[in-house]
């Protein structure tokens, strides 16, 4: 399941809930010990799997890896969001799952081809996943294993069974948790003492051969009741069988924790010549898919070698093609283009692009998008008949999420005042609605600064901290307001007051987090008068 990253170390171990931390001799075992069975998540509780999730997730979000695009997001959101509530209509979550767990995506940038289902219904997805699939249908069908693989409760079943078969491993952890606490700020320098250990805990972390075919199962429902093409689970087989026959030398680490048996393989083929051919049908446009996976190789791409190869790869053909993977070669040439700042290929490609008109208004809105970003990134006002201005003006009056982030970024490139005004008044309305959105705070923070409001820019750069969990952080950005709006003479009664309550407000958190982790050995630490 998990492909080996630094963080996963220090999370693991410095995420562990408190019982398990303690040695097994000072602890009397807890009653209902018996192995649980398939689907039931031993004697982990949904808050503490959560908690567990939230640690992990927190050092996700300070990996310089992880990705929040919001394009990419936006479409990752329109594919996974059918099957959760697919799920639901199927009683497939268990209860109380809707508001215990996150349902969160984090996208990580490596072009390798993996997704791993986290604890507290967290997922984790690589760019080379969406960069590889070639339909909506085949990422639908990885989303929707990993998908059952948390509403079926494996990973905490799996975590509890890891706590109790190997008290070797729980010696292990305890010291990890140590050594992680004793950093101050314990992140992946942690990681780096453990990282023998950890690897080890890797290595069993792998679903057994039941639980895999009970997510295919399971994923299989959520996914043809969604509305998806169940054929895409078979395709994105073949896909993994071919890579395995090509001797994976590690792009597919999905292949590695998800071994394809011949049995895995007959069962697909059985569900599928049960499927009613009427429930076919395309949930998300061709034309759509392929954009956004073009974007996905292109912004996953570290390699420069790569990246020109890319820009590069556009060029055969002058026609303004509408097919879908003409359409992906081209966006992901003049992508990779403006990512290089090469001016000149992107804009011969979005040329190309435009003139294309694809029938569906969601690339056509992407061919806009792109051609801003292009213009951001070369740092032109115009390319391929299109001025950044109107641009400008149109993302800052879209009601979608890439547009708001996409305009906002460009106000602050001008400096207008009229702009980051715009800017401001648009971030503002959306972040009453999505509090939880710390790229939206992070471009608020960004647009205060430039608009000369220093306080609000620490109190939105505390919020961005906050919805990336890291309440120590948002709370220091939350004390620097407070000071900055001490200092002000003449500054806004109303913030400084909207700044004191948040301040209280996240030092109650804190300390609520500080308790959760010790809940069981300090039942005295909520009330310390
Ligand atoms: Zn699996």
């Amino acid at each position: 399941m998990f492909r080996w990253r630094p963080w996963l170390a220090a999370a693991l171990l410095a995420g562990l809930p408190a019982t398990w931390l303690q040695a097994p001799a000072a602890e009397p075992a807890r009653p209902g010990m018996a192995l649980p069975g398939l689907g039931d998540g031993g004697d982990m509780t949904l808050g503490e799997e959560r908690r567990l999730g939230d640690q992990i997730a927190r050092s996700i979000y300070r990996d310089p890896d992880y990705l929040d695009d919001p394009l990419l997001d936006g479409y990752l959101q329109q594919v996974w969001r059918p099957l959760l509530d697919s799920a639901q209509a199927r009683g497939e979550l268990p209860p109380d799952a809707d508001q215990r767990y996150a349902w969160r995506l984090l996208l990580l940038r490596d072009p390798s081809v993996n997704a791993f289902a986290l604890p507290g219904g967290y997922l984790g997805v690589h760019t080379g996943l969406l960069a590889t699939v070639s339909s909506a249908d085949e990422l639908a069908s990885v989303l929707a294993h990993e998908l059952s693989h948390v509403s079926q409760r494996h990973i905490a079943r799996l975590l509890t069974q890891q706590s109790r078969q190997a008290p070797w491993m729980l010696a292990a952890m305890v010291l990890g948790a140590v050594a992680a606490s004793k950093a101050k700020n314990a992140d992946i320098g942690g990681a780096a003492i453990v990282g023998g250990q950890a690897l080890a805990l890797q290595s069993q972390l792998n679903f057994s051969r039941d639980m895999e075919r009970e997510a295919d199962r399971v994923g299989f429902g959520v996914m043809t009741d969604a509305g998806y093409d169940g054929q895409g689970f078979a395709t994105m087989f073949d896909k993994l069988q071919q890579a395995s026959r090509l001797n994976d030398d590690g792009g597919f680490p999905y292949l590695r924790s998800h071994p394809l048996s011949t049995e895995r393989i007959a069962d697909m083929r059985a569900r599928l010549a049960l499927e009613p051919a009427a429930s076919r049908r395309a949930a998300v446009n061709p034309a759509r898919h392929a954009l956004m996976a073009a974007r996905a190789r292109a912004l996953g791409e570290p390699r420069i070698e790569r990246l020109q190869a890319m820009a590069q790869a556009g060029k055969s053909n002058a026609a303004p093609l509408r097919d879908p993977a003409t359409l992906g070669l081209r966006y992901g040439a003049a992508l990779a283009a403006a990512r290089l700042h090469d001016a000149g290929t992107a804009q011969e490609q979005l040329g190309r692009l435009l003139a294309s008109q694809p029938d569906d208004p969601q690339a056509r809105q992407a061919l806009r998008w792109l051609a801003l970003e292009a213009m951001l990134l070369t740092q032109r006002e115009r390319l391929a008949g299109l001025e950044l201005a109107v641009l400008r003006t149109e993302a800052l009056a879209a009601p979608d999420r890439a547009g708001l982030l996409l305009g906002a970024r460009a106000a602050t490139v001008g400096g207008d005042a009229r702009l980051l005004d715009a800017a401001s008044q648009r971030l503002q309305t959306w972040l009453a609605l999505h509090p939880d959105d710390a790229p939206a705070w992070q471009a608020l923070a960004t647009v205060a600064q430039q608009q000369g409001q220093p306080v609000r820019a620490a109190r939105a750069a505390a919020e961005g901290q906050r919805a990336l969990l890291d309440l120590n952080g948002a709370l220091d950005r939350m004390k620097s307001a407070q000071v900055l709006a001490r200092q002000d003479r003449n500054g806004d009664h109303a913030e400084l007051s909207i700044i004191d309550t948040r301040r209280r407000e996240l030092e109650r958190q804190v300390r609520e987090q500080f308790c959760e982790e010790r809940e069981r050995r300090d039942p005295a630490c909520r009330n310390p008068d």
